[in-house]
């Protein structure tokens, strides 16, 4: 898909969430919160629920947890629009409370559809509820700072999973915020690792999984895309076709 097509997908997908009423979170919204991004991003931020700030503007993380990501990305040396910012759940929950499972499964296609779209080489969660749709079973503050493959069924094809504590416990509590800025040091690594995953030949195992979703045929195999930019902010403007320029550019995530 060229950053158009995307873009254009993505749009869609927006349009059907602003006027969604597959659960009972439609009833208190002012706004639904699609997500949003760069559509050529290889990284993808899956946090759990607008809040407040993000009902009122129909934009993801802008409020104080918003500021606490924006400071993480910083960290690394990336913006918010670098990457792509979404939600588990939509719309927000009445008070903040948490997500319900109903909720989160009639959500999930959304989520499922964006990722779909965007086909990331990492999906950074944020926060619990985002974490168990991507490493199920697992415990946040065990596997914060780890990574998982993920599964092709959520969406997203051929990318890995890097768990991470919710911004707004990271505002909480200076012990988490200490270990997000740590985990958030490993998350380039993670996307150059990733980008290797992608890049290898599939294993006899892999199409067997990934067909769960989407049947990969021969040429839609996990190849390098000439027609995605690297991570790098300006990378945009550079000759992306040109491997070499994209190679030194890949050298600046550190
Ligand atoms: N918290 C979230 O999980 N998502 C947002 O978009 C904002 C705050
Ligand atoms: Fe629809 Fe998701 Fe909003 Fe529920 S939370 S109404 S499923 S967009």
């Amino acid at each position: 898909m060229t950053r158009d097509e995307r873009q254009a997908a993505l749009d869609e997908i927006a349009n059907e969430v602003r006027s969604c009423t597959r659960c009972r979170l439609a009833e208190g919204r002012t706004r639904g919160v699609p997500g949003e991004g760069d559509p050529d991003t290889e990284v993808v931020f899956v946090g759990e629920g607008p809040g407040f700030n993000e009902d009122r503007d129909g934009r993801p993380f802008v409020g104080r947890a918003g500021g606490m990501l924006v400071r993480l990305l910083g960290s690394v040396g990336w913006q918010r629009d670098d990457v792509f910012i979404t939600n588990v759940v939509k719309c927000r929950p009445p008070d903040n409370r948490d997500p319900q499972p109903d909720e989160i499964a009639a959500c999930a296609p959304y989520l499922a559809r964006q990722l779909a779209v965007l086909d990331p080489a990492v999906v950074v969660t944020l926060g619990r509820f985002s974490m168990a749709t991507f490493m199920p079973d697992a415990r946040i503050g065990q596997v914060h700072g780890t990574t998982a493959v993920v599964d092709p069924a959520t969406g997203a094809r051929n990318a890995l999973a890097f768990a991470m504590y919710h911004p707004a416990a990271a505002l909480r509590s200076p012990s988490v915020e200490k270990d997000s800025f740590e985990d958030m040091t490993r998350v380039p690594a993670v996307l150059v690792r990733a980008r290797e995953r992608r890049e290898e030949p599939t294993t006899p195992a892999e199409p067997a999984l990934a067909s769960t979703l989407d049947a990969p045929t021969p040429d839609q195999a996990p190849v390098a895309e000439p027609d995605r930019p690297s991570m790098h902010p300006g990378a945009h403007t550079l000759a992306a076709a040109d491997p070499a320029a994209d190679d030194a550019n890949q050298l600046t995530l550190f």
